[in-house]
């Protein structure tokens, strides 16, 4: 008799994550990392501090379940300055541990064996496990590069992934791996079908200040019927260099909330309680620290992209987040994930191969992802080291 696997056949598919993998790849072989995205430089000291006095002060026992006040009242404010949004701190915030609850939560508050989530490959990979988690089945529609540099997607493919089984659609802009920052004509197309189809719009906003070239973030929410049926997930991660720290939210109308709210107390209930108060100081910075964010990344972004090109890469220069995207097949190969493998004996970096982000594996194959938010000495040492793969 076969013995019964120990993991569940929900979970099967899934090995390692490529973060993990990639990162004890970079400690091994003592390799420059651009695989993990994570800053090698530390968030705004006005922020740390207030996490640092809140440790000593006492501020250490389990915060509220859904946040602590000033951490919700500062997430309204920023929805309200930022996005126009209008959110009730006690009945449409949430605050979880990291996007990444924030993403599961929702899929097993609102997904059931049998229902199809919809979203975009290449896509990050905890939307999978989370998906597969709460038994739903996921579609996905490819975004492809157009000859203009810039990814698009097919209307009619996305209007093809959507069934009668369709329960809700979980999208990522500004997009991790590729870069994408939706537009609003493409929001627009997604709100409708939608609406059309009574779905559920989960959106992951987590790069939601990293967008470049003065290129505008529009949250799906802001359509028209949409507040009704989005939520609206973001972390402070990103947006304050602190990725370790998992402070995470989501605003959506009450009934939402509630929902999501159920399974989360049994994920984490709570967690980074002398966190939640730094964050709160975070999002209510002056403008200025977010535009300088942006701007010191679009810099980093043209540092490392300029440099893959010099090396030989075909690089696909994104319009926000953390990474690039490099073509490989200019190397006399089309498999990314063996260059990769073999990028730290080759050349002493790390990067990751964007095929694990994708099902349909030939899509992604000949693609790999830099991440480029790290000191400047330390993107040019990768790149020279990167230029051995010339020889
Ligand atoms: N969504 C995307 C698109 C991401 O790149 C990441 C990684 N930061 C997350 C969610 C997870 O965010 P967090 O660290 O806040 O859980
Ligand atoms: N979001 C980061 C990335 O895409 C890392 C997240 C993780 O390590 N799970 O690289």
């Amino acid at each position: 008799m076969t013995p019964r696997p120990l993991l569940t056949p929900r979970l099967a598919e899934f090995g390692e994550t490529i973060f993990a993998e990639m990162s004890a790849l970079a400690l091994r072989t003592e390799s420059i990392n651009l695989g993990q995205g994570f800053p090698d430089t530390d968030g705004p000291a006005e922020v740390s501090d207030v996490a640092i006095a809140a440790i000593s002060g006492g501020y250490n026992q389990y915060p509220p379940l859904i946040g602590v006040p000033e951490l919700r009242h500062a997430i309204v404010e920023h929805q309200r300055r930022f996005w126009g949004l209008d959110f009730n701190p006690d009945r449409e915030v949430l605050v979880t541990a990291g996007a990444t609850e924030a993403i599961a939560a929702a899929m097993l508050a609102f997904c059931d064996p049998g229902d199809e989530v919809v979203t975009f490959e290449p896509y990050y990979d905890s939307y999978a496990a989370s998906i597969a988690m709460s038994g739903a089945t996921r579609r996905v529609v490819t975004l492809r590069p157009g000859d203009d540099g810039l990814y698009h997607f097919e209307i009619d493919e996305l209007r093809a992934a959507i069934t009668p089984a369709t329960r809700l659609l979980l999208l990522n802009s500004p997009h991790n791996p590729t870069g994408k920052v939706f537009r609003r004509d493409e929001l627009q197309q997604i709100a409708d079908l939608c609406l059309e189809h009574d779905l559920i719009a989960v959106t992951d906003e987590v790069y939601e200040h990293l967008v470049f070239d003065g290129g505008e973030h529009i949250p799906l929410a802001s359509f028209p019927g949409m507040a009704d049926r989005t939520v609206q997930i973001s972390s402070g991660g990103k947006t304050f260099s602190f990725t370790g720290w998992k402070v995470g939210w989501v605003c959506a109308r009450p009934e939402l909330v509630t929902a999501i709210r159920t399974a989360k107390q049994f994920l984490t209930f709570v967690n980074a309680g002398p966190f939640q108060p730094a964050i709160a100081v975070g999002l209510r910075l002056g403008d200025d620290f977010f535009e300088g964010l942006s701007a010191e990344l679009q810099a980093k972004r043209d540092r490392l992209a300029c440099g893959l090109r010099d090396v030989g890469f075909d690089v696909y220069s994104p319009e926000g987040t953390y990474f690039v995207t490099a073509d490989v097949r200019s190397f006399d190969t089309d498999d990314g994930r063996a260059f990769c493998l073999a990028l730290p004996e080759r050349a002493g970096v790390v990067a990751v191969p964007s095929v694990v982000f994708y099902d349909n594996k030939h899509e992604g194959s000949h693609l790999i992802r830099f991440a480029f938010p790290k000191q400047d000495s330390l993107l040019d040492a990768a790149v020279e080291r990167l230029q051995r793969l010339k020889a």
